[in-house]
């Protein structure tokens, strides 16, 4: 296989190259990252890629030159390039043959759509593009025929239990939730939560704004969003559980009332290497395999929507579809922002995206231009209420 990995200095871009390391049939042709030169000055020397985005003009120049400085007859230079065109050159690179999206917002929705265009595989672990634009994506893969694998660990375990059930009608998707950090506790108790108390998340590891996201519950609202669209279930048939300690990893009911379940360890790496291999078992990359012991803590339990409102709103979103996905994403990417760097409090999250989505006309069906559109509109908000809040 001849891989891109869009993202790769980012939390699951470095796990992803993990596995590239313990697979020699996976050659990374493309790397594109935001501007961490550094980590991606060591990757290109490592992995050799054909080319490279820095998304940054400015630092992917400051990277070609310092690469330029130690060439010798080893390394080749990779092609550099920058901004969004930079990054869809990357994407659309005609010696790959799957692309690994894991940037991080609406950044990633452009590149996907090129990428798909392009014919290539897609394994995607850029939540937005199809939070955002879900409805034009997955026709538009349909459409070029190419493969399409959730990265993200709730829905690579609905795409497997998929697997082998072509014709059968999903009845119900239980999407589960480790309810973060703050589970039980109630809205009074959340108010003074620092930046410092909601990055300690206690299952996975992976990055700020998605941590921020897991405490609020407003990941598990994209998630749901991201199953609608990737799954094609209506929003009331997909149900949140949460089963802390995250071991089932989704679960899909058919029909005849039948569940699947996928279980595995908290380990990134697991549904990466899945999405990677196109479905192909091979080594146990993670630390620890489950055991009976494991299996018996498993417990569900229903989430609190009055106190993590941020789900409750993903859920709202889901339904109405159109732009509002979009609004409610983007309102929740300014509130992660300035609650991070100190400007709001942590249960203004909530509140402002609620505000803003009030605020907001829904169009349905959008276009590339409405969902942009929709997203301006959302972060201007949410600058103007948040001055206030
Ligand atoms: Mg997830």
């Amino acid at each position: 296989m001849d891989l891109c990995v869009l993202g790769s200095t980012g939390s699951i871009g470095k796990q992803t190259l993990d596995i590239v390391r313990s697979d020699e049939d996976i050659r990374v042709r493309g790397l594109a990252a935001l501007k961490n030169i550094d980590l991606i000055e060591e990757q290109i020397e490592e992995f050799d890629p054909e080319i490279c985005c820095i998304f940054d003009e400015e630092k992917a120049h400051e990277l070609a030159e310092r690469l330029k400085a130690k060439r010798d007859k080893h390394l080749r230079m990779p092609k550099i390039v920058s901004g969004m065109d930079g990054l869809i050159e990357c994407a659309v690179w005609e010696n790959t043959d799957t692309v690994l999206v894991s940037l991080v917002g609406m950044i990633g929705i452009l590149p996907t759509i090129e990428a798909i265009k392009a014919g290539k595989d897609i394994c995607q672990a850029n939540k937005e593009p199809i939070v955002c634009a879900g409805h034009i994506i997955m026709p538009l893969a349909k459409k070029y025929g190419v493969s399409f694998t959730p990265v993200d660990s709730e829905h690579s375990a609905i795409y497997q239990c998929l697997l082998g059930e072509e014709g059968n009608r999903i009845d119900k998707i239980y999407l589960t939730c480790s309810g973060g950090p703050f589970r039980g506790r109630k809205i009074e108790e959340l108010k003074n939560i620092t930046p410092a108390d909601a990055l300690k998340h206690p299952s996975w590891n992976m990055g700020a704004k998605i941590t921020i996201d897991s405490s609020t519950l407003v990941n598990k609202g994209l998630e749901v969003i991201e199953a609608h669209y990737l799954f094609g279930v209506p929003a009331e048939d997909i149900i949140v559980a949460v089963q802390p300690g995250s071991i089932v990893h989704s679960m899909v009911q058919f029909e005849d009332g039948a569940i699947k379940a996928q279980l595995g360890a908290a380990d990134m790496r697991v549904p990466i290497a899945f999405a990677l291999r196109k479905g192909r078992r091979a080594g146990f990359i993670g630390e620890k395999k489950l055991s009976l012991a494991d299996l018996r803590k498993i417990e569900f339990l229903e989430p609190d929507l009055e106190t993590f409102k941020g789900l409750r709103l993903g859920i709202e979103a889901c339904r109405a579809e159109g732009t509002m996905t979009t609004v409610y994403n983007a309102a929740n990417e300014e509130c992660v922002s300035a609650f991070l760097s100190g400007r709001i409090g942590y249960t203004d999250i909530a509140d402002s995206i609620e505000a803003c989505m009030a605020a907001h006309k829904n169009i349905s069906s959008p276009g590339l231009k409405e969902i942009f559109e929709a997203e301006k509109e959302a972060r201007e908000f949410i600058r103007e209420y948040c001055r206030y809040a």
